[in-house]
């Protein structure tokens, strides 16, 4: 641990929606600095103009903000800082560790294709780079340059990976980096470290796609003279077919989550016991992530995606929550079923609805179809209408109809009620209870039906048993 005072960030690309792997990363930054006391930041880091929309900023920043990760800084947009970026690469240029380069594409593509008929690497052949006792070519006309950094021609780039350990990389194997476009914008690496190095951030928690680009900026950060931040880099998500998780594999934006009735406790708890645990605690609230997350114990290999696991975890939270909360979940699931609630339902009637069905919904999605059959209509299962509500059954239907219109709306009453139909039929309660669930409920599997009942209501209980 560096005396640094603790800062980390997420930089993420607003080039689409914020995928799971930067969601944990994201997690795991903010754990870490809240572990700490330190400070989160979040950086846009929008130099790819043409990618980037305001539509992914906004997905990005909806995402932070249900799965809870306040930032002390930011949204930080690397477009606002472009002068910044300026101001370092004249300095750099004017020191001699940058350099204007006017190799076209074209000139680039024929020396990389040379080299490779040679079997050589196609590092950029350093024709722009300034050296003492070395002419360079004469400026073309009409030709924009780009800038590159002077990367250390020998010698090797070593770091001690948080996640990884120790990884070695020789400057032989990388070449200049283009830092600035022919437009000036810079590029990704040169950014992130003039960002890294201002907003002071001490631990950069990435994915492992970037482990390549470290060296760079390794060497970027140590020609500004900046200090170095610890580095850790998580590996992909798998999908269930081993794939990495993608677009085009099942993977979807953290906002589908929020849609498709997951709530954002299990959410976090899921994505991040995904690459990191904590003994075998599988369970755990984000106060409890933060008191045990120090960096450590974050997995070196890939972790895989299980969709049946992070449902289970999201029913284990169901259950516990909170049934008001619910019903302000399920009501905006409700809408998307063409079910619109009344406020004052939502408040007294749809929490009561929640309280009864929450154990055995695994989602918010789930528990709005439950809650559909209270406030919507029914249309019973055909199979099990013809083997429940049968010529036999009848009549004890028609008399609970009866009993049902005249008793007190309670509980109590109704469980009254259905053992005097009982009694008057010599029936036994399955034989009964079966009928009026699938005439009331459109199924044979429901919570106790007097519950159900008296929660359903007394005029639609009627009418729905009318229909038998
Ligand atoms: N914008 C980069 C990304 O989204 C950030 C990588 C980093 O954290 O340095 O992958």
């Amino acid at each position: 641990m560096t005396s640094r005072k603790i800062r980390t960030r997420i930089a993420p690309s607003p080039t689409g929606f914020l995928h799971l792997g930067t969601a944990r990363t994201a997690l795991y930054s903010w754990a870490f600095a809240r572990h700490f006391g330190g400070e989160f930041v979040l950086r846009i880091e929008d130099t790819d103009v043409a990618r980037s929309t305001q539509d992914s900023v906004d997905q990005i920043l909806e995402s932070m903000r249900w799965l809870g990760l306040d930032y002390d800084e930011g949204p930080i947009y690397q477009m606002q800082r472009l002068d910044r970026y300026k101001a370092v690469i004249d300095q750099m240029i004017a020191e001699g560790k940058a350099y204007h380069c006017y190799s076209t594409p074209e000139e680039l593509e024929a020396t990389r294709e040379a080299k490779r008929a040679k079997g050589e690497k196609t590092l950029y052949d350093g024709r722009w780079r300034p050296a003492a006792g070395k002419t360079l070519p004469a400026i073309p006309d009409g030709v924009q340059p780009v800038v590159r950094f002077c990367n250390p021609l020998d010698g090797d780039v070593t770091w001690d990976d948080l996640v990884k350990g120790p990884i070695t990389i020789s400057n032989r194997e990388i070449d200049d980096l283009i830092i600035a476009r022919t437009d000036g914008i810079p590029t990704y690496n040169f950014a992130v470290v003039v960002d890294d190095w201002d907003m002071q951030i001490s631990h950069v928690f990435r994915g492992d796609e970037h482990i390549n680009n470290t060296p760079w900026q390794i060497n970027i950060f140590n020609a500004l003279g900046a200090p170095l931040p610890q580095f850790g880099h998580c590996p992909i998500i798998l999908g269930d077919d081993g794939q990495k998780l993608s677009k085009r594999r099942g993977a979807v934006s953290v906002t589908a989550y929020e849609e498709g009735g997951y709530l954002p406790e299990a959410m976090l708890n899921y994505l991040a016991r995904l690459g990191w645990s904590h003994g075998d605690e599988e369970l755990f609230s984000s106060e409890q992530l933060v008191a045990w997350f120090d960096g450590t114990h974050l997995n070196k290999s890939p972790a895989q995606w299980d969709p049946v696991k992070l449902l289970w975890v999201n029913a284990q939270y169901i259950k516990q929550a909170d049934s008001t909360r619910l019903a302000n979940l399920v009501a905006q699931q409700l809408v998307k079923l063409g079910i619109t609630l009344e406020a004052e339902t939502i408040a007294t009637h749809l929490p009561l609805v929640c309280a009864l069905l929450k154990d055995r919904c695994d989602t918010t999605v789930a528990l709005a179809t439950w809650a559909a059959k209270f406030y919507g209509d029914v249309t019973p299962d055909a199979t099990e209408q013809a083997q429940h509500v049968t010529d036999a059954v009848r009549p004890a239907v028609v008399l609970l109809g009866e009993k049902l219109a005249a008793c007190p709306w309670d509980k109590a009453s109704i469980a009254a009620a259905i053992k005097e139909v009982l009694a008057a039929h010599a029936m036994k309660m399955p034989q009964l209870a079966m009928p009026v669930r699938v005439l009331v409920m459109g199924t044979a599997q429901t919570p106790s039906l007097d519950s159900v009942l008296e929660i359903c209501g007394r005029e639609k209980v009627i009418a729905r048993l009318a229909k038998a």
